[in-house]
């Protein structure tokens, strides 16, 4: 028996049509330095629909062509979030911290027709404009910009224009179409490549809504329309982990960091205009913490902030918790999925020590993303918390493949032959569906035949008070195969020798997997999302002193 139900798409546009509407009063507010602008959602949805026009009568989109963005987490961006999925385009946005040649290389892959561009950023696209194909036609710059950079472009034969000279005066209201394919793609983001060439993931109009559904969910951020969101990780990140369209789905208004995502600007933000939900990767609150212990902020308008992207150190969680009465949330995702894939809530019932084991977790599943652990020789593991496998996962908003795969007729072994995704991350799953990973396969260290995992070492050295960051590597032994590398590097004016950390290490982990390789560095080398750069540190750091 057919369902009676409508068969309605799931699309962008019902998110903006909605957003701007029935939540016409809420705001997107970017900070300025030193207090912020802000927009309405109905002027930011009118702003949109004057995109759109732009993009479509005067740039000539048409169909699915991609729209680039190169910019920071403000409000103009937004209005871009809402305006090129839901005429029907493709919005892609560019990592503004990838190398040069990476940039041009996914800009070319992707066939961007347009590039909205943050003028402050725009010597990152002139510095690759020799490489850049001709597919690309126009830039859009927003806010001022260097004129000698806006002729650079001229001459190469792209069109420059200014966003708000081309918005001025269209109409605010635009025919978004309703004959849309939910199944469409909506935006492409790439991986940050920390494993090899970076890969496109083409989102649905339908996986953004779903994905939304749970990202609003009491079981994830659980924000509503008496809430203020500061989206720290960028809407060049994984699309901002779907917080942006999420907001605007439920009437959430948007403090928007734009470019200043230094510690005291944030700890500024947070005084000054009270948001109540955040989402962001631990690097970034690790220089925030350092901050509020220094000044006085008043913090406590934060019920919940999600921190993911790579482990969050325990001692980051306690500490934001005990000093400022901030609780974190740790979650875990990827590019491939969306990237919501677990959030560690404790269940009801559990208290003190208990609750704390499932916090540090990286969290359960939900209902739409199903997973299984394979071990070493491809079978399937139980979810019984102690066998440790590669997790693969599966759902409405996993991705099946990339970008490209089907031109050159081949599935990237990301992908098994039943269509679930690798995800290349190990760990174990508990009965009640609490992922706890150990590790990236690429970065266990293999150590005469047992496995050692780099974040519990990590973990435990940065709970040691002098140390402010640690990373741990694996390199050649002759005798073991591989042995962990300790990289350290300490808080301003702490001392601690190695033999000193060893010890303290000695205490927490089994004896076997102590490092005996150990460098002090000044900064731990971060990729263009801030997650430690293991490739950078194991090339550079390789020859770490014998202790
Ligand atoms: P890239 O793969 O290019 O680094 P992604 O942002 O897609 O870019 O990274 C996803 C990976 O980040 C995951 O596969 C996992 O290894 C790591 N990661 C994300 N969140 C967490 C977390 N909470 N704990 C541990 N690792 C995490």
């Amino acid at each position: 028996m057919r369902s009676t139900m409508q068969d309605v798409p799931l699309t962008v546009s019902r998110i903006l049509a909605h957003g701007s509407t029935f939540h016409g009063s809420a705001t997107v507010s970017t900070w300025t330095g030193d207090g912020v602008e802000s927009r309405t959602f109905a002027e930011v949805g009118a702003r949109a629909a004057q995109l759109a026009h732009a993009l479509r009568d005067e740039l000539g989109v048409t169909g699915d062509q991609r729209v680039a963005t190169l910019m920071w987490n403000n409000t103009e961006h937004q209005e871009a979030y809402l305006a090129v999925p839901s005429m029907g385009a493709v919005l892609h946005t560019l990592n503004l911290r990838l190398p040069g040649h990476q940039l041009a290389f996914i800009v070319n892959h992707a066939a961007d027709h347009v590039v909205l561009v943050n003028g402050s950023v725009l010597p990152l696209l002139a510095a690759v404009l020799p490489h850049l194909q001709p597919t690309l036609r126009h830039i859009v710059v927003v806010g001022p910009a260097d004129p000698a950079l806006l002729d650079a472009f001229s001459t190469a034969g792209i069109a420059v224009h200014d966003y708000e000279q081309l918005i001025a005066d269209r109409p605010t209201s635009y025919p978004w179409p309703q004959d849309l394919d939910e199944r469409s793609a909506a935006a492409l983001c790439y991986t940050s490549g920390t494993t090899g060439d970076p890969k496109g993931v083409a989102y649905s109009h339908r996986s953004v809504y779903l994905h939304c559904m749970q990202v609003v969910s009491a079981e994830s951020f659980a924000f509503n329309s008496r809430d203020k969101l500061l989206p720290v990780v960028p809407m060049f990140h994984v699309n901002a982990w779907g917080l942006p369209h999420a907001a605007f789905m439920v009437g959430t208004s948007i403090l928007m960091p734009d470019r200043f995502l230094q510690p005291d600007h944030l700890a500024r933000m947070i005084d000054r205009e009270h948001p109540t939900v955040s989402g962001a990767v631990p690097t970034i609150w690790t220089g925030l913490l350092a901050e509020l212990d220094r000044g006085s902020y008043d913090t406590s308008s934060l019920r919940r902030v999600v921190i993911g992207g790579s482990a969050c150190p325990p001692s980051l969680m306690k500490a934001f918790e005990e000093r400022h009465g901030i609780p974190l949330v740790h979650a875990w995702g990827m590019t491939e999925t969306s990237p919501l894939g677990t959030v560690s809530l404790p269940p009801a019932g559990v208290s003190g020590e208990e609750e704390w084991a499932y916090r540090l977790t990286q969290g359960r599943f939900p209902s739409s993303v199903e997973p299984r652990l394979i071990g070493p020789d491809g079978t399937p593991l139980p979810f019984d918390g102690q066998s440790a496998g590669e997790l693969e996962v599966r759902g409405p908003w996993i991705a099946g493949a990339y970008f490209g795969d089907d031109e050159n007729g081949e599935l990237s072994d990301k992908f098994s032959p039943d269509g679930w995704l690798r995800t290349g991350d190990v760990g174990t799953i508990s009965p009640d569906g609490f992922l706890t990973l150990t590790d990236r396969a690429k970065d266990v260290i293999k150590s005469g035949g047992e496995w050692i995992s780099s974040v519990e070492l990590e973990n435990q050295l940065m709970a040691h008070p002098a140390v402010l960051e640690a990373a741990v590597v694996a390199v050649p032994d002759e005798k073991w195969g591989e042995r962990p590398l300790a990289t350290v590097v300490l808080k301003p004016g702490a001392t601690a020798d190695f033999a000193e950390l060893r010890a303290f290490l000695a205490e927490r982990v089994a004896s076997w997997q102590l490092p005996e390789r150990w460098s002090l560095i000044e900064a731990v080398p971060k990729t263009s999302v801030g997650k430690f750069d293991k490739k950078v540190i194991r090339r550079e750091y390789a020859d770490g002193e014998l202790k």
